[in-house]
């Protein structure tokens, strides 16, 4: 990919040209795609893109897991790049620093929840990076990641330290926020005996989150696969949940589960493992037709069940000098663009270890 010229945006009144990889429809596979990107504002950035994360959710969203979309469709939430051009009244970012761009690009910036710096959950008018309506910039509809450029407000994008190690630093734009977040919400502590359920792109996350934080980590998985990797990275146990063998006694055990699964699952396995008081957060989103079902009844030990969502743009950036300063990062595969058909069916078959990276200079 060629670096993008300065000089070919000498006004900001002009649309940016952007070369991507777009879903044209639900159940087809990701193809090149032109198209442009809104003008640069006084408070936006532009940003080369150098690589971008595979997350779930991209695969979840563009086949309308969730709910129908719009196409042509170019996902991506994980994106990390170098800043090519500022608008006038920028002052976060310069020609050259590193940027991270996450989940959301825009949100009202005065309810209560944008106030309090909790931005995900803006009550009027927050725009997630792709697949929403922008209603700041028209009503087009924003385009993500896979793509060789992203103009951003700069409220909406972290600095990323110089230092970071570059090729693994993207997923913690939403693998690591929507992780750490609820981890640092809980209280989670040195010694707390806690379950990860899920063990992929976010769930090696909260382990290396949760370890850090000294707490002693069961994480739970459907196959065996990633056994060794779980208890090299510090978990204390590793259950197959596909064998109730390993479920035996773990009732009644643990003070917090966090649940990364996105496909069809029981979430009471989960709460009657929970102690009195514990709590079961979800991050995990899987289709509607499989969303998971609780019995409230069955709550009782006032055991607690709450959903976060990624996390607001102070504590992103309190996720990435975190995991910078203490070299916790996502074990990534990078990969061409060319190969990111091939990338989804292999995270949909569990079959990545753990996290695919789009470089992005493969973008031709
Ligand atoms: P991955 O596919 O990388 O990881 C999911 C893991 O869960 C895999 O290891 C998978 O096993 C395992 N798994 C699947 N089914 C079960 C089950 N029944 N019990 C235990 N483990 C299971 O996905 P991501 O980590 O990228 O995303 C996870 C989920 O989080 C997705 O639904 C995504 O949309 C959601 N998400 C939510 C966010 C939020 O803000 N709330 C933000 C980002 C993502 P295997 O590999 O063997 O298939
Ligand atoms: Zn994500």
């Amino acid at each position: 990919m060629a670096v993008l010229s300065i000089n070919c945006f000498a006004q900001t009144s002009e649309r940016i040209p952007t070369k991507g990889y777009a879903l044209y429809t639900a159940d087809g596979d990701l193809k090149p795609y032109e198209f442009t990107r809104h003008e640069i504002g006084e408070n936006d950035i532009l940003i080369e893109t150098l690589y971008c994360g595979v997350c779930h959710s991209d695969i979840h969203q563009g086949r309308n897991d969730w709910s129908p979309q719009t196409y042509p469709l170019v996902v991506g939430h994980e994106i990390v790049g170098k800043v090519i051009k500022t608008g006038a009244k920028v002052t976060k970012f310069q020609v050259g620093d590193y940027a991270g761009v996450g989940c959301m690009v825009n949100s009202c910036r005065h309810c209560e929840y944008c106030e309090a710096e909790e931005e995900q959950y803006c009550l009027d008018g927050r725009v997630l990076t792709y697949g929403n309506k922008d209603i700041y910039h028209g009503g087009e509809l924003s385009q993500g990641g896979y793509s060789n450029n992203m103009v951003v407000d700069e409220h909406f994008a972290v600095i990323i330290p110089q230092n970071a190690d570059i090729e693994k630093v993207a997923p913690l734009m939403c693998a690591g926020v929507t992780t750490y977040s609820p981890i640092m919400h809980a209280g989670i502590k040195r010694g707390d005996k806690i379950g990860i359920a899920g063990f992929g792109g976010l769930g090696h996350m909260a382990l290396q989150y949760a370890v850090a934080l000294g707490a002693k980590v069961t994480v739970f998985d459907i196959t065996d696969e990633k056994r060794d990797e779980a208890l090299a990275m510090g978990a204390i146990n590793y259950v197959k949940v596909r064998n109730q063998e390993e479920l035996k006694g773990l009732n009644n055990t643990l003070c917090f589960i966090l649940s990364t699964i996105p496909s069809a699952y029981d979430p009471m396995l989960y709460v009657n493992m929970l102690k009195v008081d514990g709590e079961l957060a979800v991050v995990g989103l899987p289709a509607a037709k499989d969303a998971p079902k609780l019995t409230v009844t069955a709550l009782g030990g006032r055991r607690k069940v709450w959903f976060s969502v990624i996390g607001g743009m102070k504590e992103t950036q309190e996720t990435v000098d975190y995991s910078v300063k203490n070299g916790i990062y996502p074990k990534v595969e990078i990969i061409p663009i060319q190969q990111i058909n091939e990338a989804w069916k292999n995270v949909v078959d569990g079959k990545v270890h753990f996290r695919y990276v789009i470089d992005m200079q493969s973008l031709k």
